[in-house]
């Protein structure tokens, strides 16, 4: 399974970490970036369309800056950001500039990526300078982006990323192996898990137990966002990027890192952003009946289903539906502001109508834009 998705994948999302790329005392590096960008145009050239998601711009900063510390306060990363992003681009024109091969800067915020509109023109910049043969070159936009708007790191950002433009594959390259049973660094009798089937509590475990990195994420946002693309049908190969000539080698079908399978099930687009892209605004509990309604039999949300509504949310927003005991089963996007649907909860169609009068919607939720978790 692993063999046939890595020899069939067409589009693929390349992940590179900030100790990758860079450093604290010396800044970037720029032969590692030459080498990351001979094997990445190598990988290109055999037919796969590959698209960049790359950190490194705060390290890049922190050094041009001659900042002491890793900078504690958002507008200092900011600032940071700002100053080693210039660089970073720069590097990466340079390394593909000489393997004529052209590149694009892409800086995108979790907002730009949560309004249906602005995803799809994302969109269709991104599989148009594909077309065009360029390779975009993706990170946060770390100046904007204040903490609600933030990915805050870019393994979930390039999870999105896959998501936006229904990749094939994530592969994240980081400074370690892949996934280890225990911290390698702690216990050497650690093995390297090779394949996770599925991303159970163990492994979450196990992810949490061997988080060694220097960026913003650890193992942790790596499984966070395995299992997110996983649950779009795209598998992740985690794989260390300071081995020259690994990702290459693994196209070659040799064995290396973490791979992740894909779930069978795959979403359409718009249910995966519901589910995956959109954050919740509350949550509303439902009844058994409900529940049951929605999960087996794949119907809409009613007032008359609902128990409980927190949260404020408007009509349009993404809204998360849990059991009674408060576990989240469903997200959807809701017809009713929380404030009509705490008037209507637990009432019958008719009812509604004599305590609010005719709505728009007879649903809480429409079944169209409801995905079952
Ligand atoms: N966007 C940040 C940067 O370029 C990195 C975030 C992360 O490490 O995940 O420095």
């Amino acid at each position: 399974m692993r063999d046939q998705i890595l020899k069939q994948a067409r589009r693929i999302v390349v992940k590179i970490g900030s100790s990758l790329v860079a450093s604290r005392g010396s800044g970037l590096r720029a032969d590692r970036i030459d080498r990351l960008a001979d094997e990445i145009a190598a990988v290109k050239q055999t037919g796969c369309e590959v698209l960049m998601v790359s950190s490194g711009a705060i390290i890049s900063g922190i050094q041009k800056l001659g900042l002491k510390a890793y900078p504690k306060s958002l507008p200092e990363k900011q600032a940071a950001a700002a100053v080693g992003q210039s660089r970073l681009m720069w590097a990466y024109e340079k390394a593909f500039e000489r393997l004529g091969q052209k590149v694009a800067q892409i800086l995108l915020t979790h907002q730009d990526l949560s309004d249906r509109r602005r995803f799809l023109n994302a969109r269709h910049t991104l599989t148009t300078l594909i077309d065009f043969g360029v390779i975009p070159i993706i990170n946060e936009n770390d100046t904007v982006a204040v903490e609600e708007i933030r990915f805050g790191d870019n393994d979930s950002l390039a999870g999105d990323v896959a998501h936006l433009v229904d990749a094939d594959l994530l592969i994240i390259l980081s400074d370690v192996d892949g996934l280890f049973t225990e911290d390698p660094r702690k216990n050497p009798a650690a093995t390297l898990i090779p394949l996770v089937t599925d991303i159970t509590k163990d492994i979450e475990r196990r992810a949490g137990a061997s988080s060694s990195f220097e960026g913003t994420g650890g193992m942790a946002t790596k499984i966070r966002a395995a299992q997110k693309v996983a649950d779009y049908g795209v598998a992740t190969l985690l794989l260390n990027g300071d081995t020259p000539g690994l990702l290459p080698a693994v196209f070659a079908g040799a064995a290396a890192g973490t791979f992740f399978l894909p779930h069978g099930r795959r979403l359409t687009s718009r249910k995966h952003w519901i589910a995956f892209t959109l954050r919740a605004k509350g949550h509303v509990t439902v009844d058994d009946g409900a529940m049951e309604a929605l999960v087996r039999r794949g119907k809409s949300l009613l007032a008359s289903g609902v128990l409980t509504v927190s949260g404020t949310f408007d009509s349009g927003d993404a809204v998360s539906c849990c059991d009674r005991q408060g576990k989240e089963f469903a997200k959807g996007l809701v017809n009713v502001s929380s404030d009509t649907l705490t008037r209507i909860k637990g009432l019958k169609t008719a009812e509604i109508r004599k305590a609010i009068g005719l709505q728009e919607y007879e649903e809480v939720i429409h079944r169209d834009n409801l995905v079952i978790l």
